[in-house]
């Protein structure tokens, strides 16, 4: 292991975490399209969007000149506890695959909340907290995101209000109690709390919920309490801007190291985690100072890059949200019951698409049974339980570095470990006794979702 003398672990010193976040909207020739007014068509102005964002929030998510942006003291000293997080060489991967590929992962699981999105929710409560507001609202579909926010919210002493996903809430009571530790208000949704839960629960009875109609549960509660803004774990472009921390980390300990990726690869849900690893090689990219080969991977039973229409559309169920131009199944598109990996939002971020759009980067779709094959082969050699969130992403580099087997390629790949899977043993159980099956929606199923698809012309 010495011999090329890659460290296991590659940590920066906390003195070297990033002290700018890192907007490759500002590198970007084609933005990405700007979110619609759906009454009027017109961009949504700032103040249009200051009834549901934090002021801040929204000055970030309409930037799209500046390139970096500096990340306040506050957020420093938080992302202290957790961050700098390793660059990890998969020594052990690479021999049980016997591959000549070098893979490297970079660990976002090492905070309580186990995932990256504590990087967005500490700067979100922040900018919450610095205008002077009482509480955020939001949803949270497998719960790290509303596990995060409550972290960030119970830091700065913010109200925190999660609508959880209904099905998650159920399969899920340990998510919710940590964020309860941590003060939140759980709900699960839809809920009778709010008027667009009791219209879904009357047009769908019994229905398990989806993150779209949590959404907008959560957005009508923030717009309707004094002192409340909406807050959002993935998606938009404030989120990627945030998460940018973790590819700026990487990039610097590849750097360190003297080792460049040829090949990166992270799992896409909303775009959040991927965004903020490829952020600063794609700007790099974008500015014709390198090349690298960019993979986002979603699962096939919900598969809005690989299938899905590049389109304005719904960013929620209940359509209170601004439009927004995203690869997308359609706001009314819900992923089968059996699918239980994680990344089930219908749309994708309007940054990662454009980038898609314009052939700077690439998506494979795979199913969740290979997906948690790869999570445990991963688990058994590098000892962490990822999340199956994460395991979308362990797949497509395990299949990356098997082709290299066959071709005898060094390539160097790198992918986004996102986080831990303790609190999905569920859907491992349901993999280990053999009951866990793959569901691939029809062109037919995909023309359901597509025919909800806002009718505007352009
Ligand atoms: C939320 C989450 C994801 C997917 O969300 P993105 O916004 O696409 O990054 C991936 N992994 C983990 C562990 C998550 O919690």
């Amino acid at each position: 292991m010495s011999e090329n003398k890659i460290p296991y672990k590659t940590y920066l010193d906390e003195n070297e975490i990033p002290t700018k976040w890192y907007n490759m909207r500002a590198d970007m020739k084609n933005k990405p399209a700007p979110l619609l007014n759906p009454g009027t068509l017109e961009p949504m102005t700032a103040e249009e969007l200051a009834p549901v964002f934090c002021e801040e929030l929204i000055a970030q998510e309409l930037n799209n000149t500046d390139a970096y942006i500096d990340i306040p003291e506050e957020i420093l000293d938080f992302y202290k506890m957790y961050r700098p997080s390793p660059l990890v060489r998969a020594y052990f991967l690479e021999k049980a695959l016997d591959t000549p590929a070098k893979i490297y992962y970079k660990f976002e699981g090492n905070n309580t909340s186990g995932s990256h999105k504590l990087n967005s929710a500490i700067a979100q409560a922040y900018y919450a907290k610095k205008q002077g507001l009482k509480g955020v609202t939001t949803e949270t579909g497998a719960g790290q995101w509303g596990t995060a926010l409550s972290m960030a919210c119970s830091y700065f002493g913010l109200d925190c209000k999660v609508y959880m996903v209904k099905v998650s809430y159920e399969q899920k009571p340990f998510r919710r109690e940590v964020m309860r530790v941590y003060g939140a208000d759980v709900t699960p949704s839809p809920s009778t709390t709010t008027e667009i839960g009791k219209r879904i629960l009357e047009a769908h009875p019994g229905t398990t919920g989806s993150l779209g109609c949590a959404i907008s549960e959560a957005v009508e509660v923030a717009t309707h309490s004094e002192g409340y803004r909406y807050v959002l774990g993935s998606v938009l472009n404030q989120v990627l801007l945030h998460q940018s921390v973790i590819g700026l980390e990487a990039k610097a300990a590849f750097d360190k190291l003297g080792v460049k990726p040829d090949v990166i690869i992270g799992c896409a849900g909303g775009g959040s985690n991927l965004g903020g690893l490829i952020a600063p090689f794609m700007g790099e990219k974008l500015r014709g100072e390198a090349d690298y080969r960019i993979i986002a991977v979603e699962p096939a039973s919900c598969p809005s890059f690989t299938r899905g229409k590049f389109a304005y559309d719904f960013c929620d169920t209940g359509m209170v949200c601004p439009l927004a131009k995203m690869y997308t199944l359609g706001s009314g598109f819900i992923p089968s019951a059996n699918h239980a990996g994680g990344l089930r939002y219908h749309g994708m971020s309007s940054t990662l698409s454009q980038l898609y759009h314009d052939g700077l980067m690439e998506a494979v779709s795979v199913e969740q049974t290979s997906v948690f094959a790869a999570a445990e082969q991963f688990a058994r050699v590098e000892g962490i339980l990822p999340a199956p969130e994460s395991s979308h992403a362990i797949r497509a580099a395990i299949d990356e570095a098997l082709k290299c087997k066959e071709t005898g390629e060094e390539k160097t790949i790198l992918f986004g470990l996102t986080g831990t899977g303790y609190f999905d043993m569920v859907a491992y159980q349901k993999y280990n006794d053999g009951e866990m099956s793959d569901y691939i929606p029809t062109d037919e199923d995909l023309e359901k979702g597509f025919a909800g698809l806002p009718k505007i012309d352009l």
